[in-house]
């Protein structure tokens, strides 16, 4: 028995996505398993970093090339883009499948990193923007949360952006922006009709970073500081002044656009983000636990340590079924925005108490940094508090259960 997904029994993988999930399982073998030590030694990699600037915080401009071209030439880069502007076209399912591939590894894969509200893009905005983001040639950063309005961003926004003209004028703070300081184009929500807030009065903007007006701040509260470097930062936003260019998508529907990005991005794809790393986990505990001896015997012989593991087998055969159901459905055309909600949920919630376990079977080993465990548990500890917390997932699918 493994911890693979050939053993989800529900699923019979169509030939196509078994395809690819075996080629990005070479590739991790091959590619990234070798460069993992390195990578993990690098002090200058962070959370809220993309893909490709923690491979360009950790490696030489040659490494970094060579994933880029294996990423290129196997069409993988467009693994998550949109079909119109050259994806691969594959289901949701295929996604998350060779997502999961993926997060068995530390080292991140170089793909097209583009947040799909940006394909509200529209005439100039999609050179300027859209392109030059899935080229990987431009970083961007998302800013909602601000230092009142975290959980509630509806209800407790205070940026505004009010009209003067043929012009917004936008003025605020927002904080905790990952990645704000390396980015080269922000997307920012501000309130533009107060009485009708998340119900048609906040609007989404787009803008260079160094538009007039924007300023960054380092907040003082890193969250990876352990590694060197800040990754979330305060942005203010002193009278900046846009105009109909600078709106993505329509005015006032802004919320909806950010909850739209919530949904696939930070709530379905969080199930193969932590059932990665979770199947790595229970594979080197398994490993570690036949051969790691106390008291004349390998751990691996003890209840207490076997059922460690059978909790951790338990929790990925679930939530793997989970993940893979909610985005059949969602292919098959269904509204699965309480069902992503339950995945974000129980990724965070058990990806994290998954982690918890390999590291307790580790012992003091399961603390070093040389081994991946301590930050696949930070990056799932996380996850029960970025992108909405396990909290207010619990909230929406409680809304649903007793409407
Ligand atoms: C590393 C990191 C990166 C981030 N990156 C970004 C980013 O790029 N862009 C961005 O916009 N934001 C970002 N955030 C912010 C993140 O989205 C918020 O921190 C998150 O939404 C929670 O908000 P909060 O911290 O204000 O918690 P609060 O809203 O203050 O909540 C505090 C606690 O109360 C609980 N709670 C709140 N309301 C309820 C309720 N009704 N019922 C029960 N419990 C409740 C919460 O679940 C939580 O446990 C980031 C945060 C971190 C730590």
């Amino acid at each position: 028995m493994t911890s693979t997904a050939e053993e989800t029994a529900a699923f019979q993988l169509p030939p196509a996505i078994q395809e690819y999930r075996d080629l990005a399982r070479r590739i991790v073998r091959e590619e990234l398993m070798p460069l993992e030590q390195e990578y993990l030694a690098s002090k200058n990699t962070a959370y809220g970093l993309m893909g490709i600037q923690n491979l360009r915080a950790a490696f030489d401009a040659e490494t970094v090339a060579r994933l880029v071209k294996i990423s290129r030439d196997t069409g993988l880069w467009y693994l998550l883009v949109s079909e119109e502007y050259g994806g691969l076209g594959l289901p949701l399912l295929a996604k998350v499948v060779i997502e999961e591939e993926f997060e068995y590894c530390s080292v991140p894969f170089p793909f097209a990193n583009v947040p799909n509200i940006l394909y509200e893009c529209r005439g100039e905005q999609v050179d300027r923007y859209l392109t030059p983001i899935m080229e990987g040639e431009k970083t961007y950063c998302f800013a909602q949360t601000e230092p009142n309005a975290g959980s509630d961003p509806g209800g407790m926004m205070k940026t505004s952006a009010v009209r003067d003209g043929d012009h917004w004028v936008i003025n605020g703070s927002k904080m905790w922006i990952s990645n704000a300081h390396e980015s080269d184009v922000v997307m920012v929500q501000a309130v533009t009709d107060p009485a009708k807030r998340q119900r048609g009065g906040i609007t989404m903007f787009v803008m260079d970073r160094h538009h007039p007006g924007i300023k960054i701040e380092e907040q003082g509260l890193a969250t990876w500081i352990d590694n060197g470097r800040h990754a979330q930062y305060l942005v203010h936003f002193d009278n900046v002044r846009v105009d109909e260019s600078n709106v993505l998508g329509e005015v006032g529907k802004g919320f909806n656009l950010g909850q739209k990005w919530l949904m696939i991005h930070d709530r379905l794809l969080r199930g193969p983000y932590a059932l990665g790393k979770m199947r790595r986990a229970l594979d080197m505990s398994v490993e570690w636990s036949k051969q790691r001896e106390t008291f004349g015997r390998p751990i691996a012989e003890r209840q207490a340590i076997q059922w460690k593991l059978v909790d951790m087998y338990v929790d990925i055969q679930a939530l793997q079924s989970m993940t893979y159901t909610v985005a059949a459905r969602a292919d098959a055309g269904e509204d699965v925005r309480n069902e992503a909600a339950l995945v974000k949920l129980v990724s965070g919630d058990w990806g994290a108490r998954t982690i918890d376990r390999a590291i307790q079977i580790h012992g003091a080993m399961g603390e070093s940094l040389q081994l991946p465990l301590t930050r696949f548990y930070r990056l799932l500890r996380h996850a029960q508090i970025g992108g909405g917390t396990s909290e207010i997932q619990r909230m929406l699918i409680a809304r649903q259960l007793l409407k």
